[in-house]
């Protein structure tokens, strides 16, 4: 059966926001007026279930971060969201995002921070919005992810995934502002889709 709301990837280095903004835009679709917006979006946290559900594999030692195991990981998601006869609209919060099948997927929005500077200040000292910790990445780790941000590697690596036009969409994410503008641009998307999409299944059968 056709999917009644949107799946979204968001996707990024991590401390580019994708926790904040993902939050808001949940926060905006319970506010909308269920007249007119109906749209339950759910927040899908990839490091929250891999830790709940320990998906690690291993530790990799150099990089200070664990392993997810891939396969477990997708299993378990695959369930999620196939439940309630899939009707959509999870919010998939994770750094990685070539490993969803293209099918799942209807938005992948790639956040950047193309300020090096906040961005240093986001992996070292700022707070992480999952869990309130302070992220305090050094070293390798440190380097490889202000490496990857300025390289755009997560946007590329979407774009490969996600070849189709329009199917990747990249927004800064470096003042404190763009969080709101962001979830509200997400939000406009994901109300068009449903509009666009409407009588799908309806249509399907002839
Ligand atoms: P991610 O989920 O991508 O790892 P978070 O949402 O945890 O990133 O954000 C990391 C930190 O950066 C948090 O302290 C958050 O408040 C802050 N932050 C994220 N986006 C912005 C932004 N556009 N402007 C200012 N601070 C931001």
């Amino acid at each position: 059966m056709p999917r009644r709301f949107p799946n979204i990837v968001l996707t990024g280095t991590p401390g580019v926001g994708k926790t904040t903004t993902a939050q808001q835009l949940v926060e905006l679709s319970k506010s909308a007026d269920p007249s007119s917006s109906h749209i339950p979006l759910k927040h899908l946290s990839i490091n929250k279930i891999a830790k709940e559900q320990n998906f690690y594999d291993s530790y990799d030692e150099e990089l200070q971060t664990n392993v997810v195991d891939e396969d477990k990981l997708l299993d378990h998601i695959e369930e999620l969201i196939s439940d309630g006869e899939g009707e959509g609209g999870w919010v998939i919060d994770w750094h990685v995002c070539d490993i969803f099948p293209e099918r799942w997927v209807d938005l992948v929005v790639v956040l950047r921070c193309e300020d090096t500077n906040v961005f240093y200040e986001r992996l070292t000292s700022d707070k992480k919005a999952e869990t309130g910790e302070t992220r305090g990445y050094e070293g390798k780790k440190l380097q490889e992810n202000i490496d990857a941000e300025i390289f755009g590697v997560l946007a590329e690596e979407a774009k490969e995934a996600w070849p189709n036009e329009g199917q990747v969409v990249e927004l800064q994410s470096v003042q404190a502002e763009q969080i709101e503008e962001n979830a509200e641009r997400i939000w406009t998307w994901c109300q068009q889709w449903v509009k666009d999409n409407a009588g799908r299944t309806d249509d399907s059968g002839g």
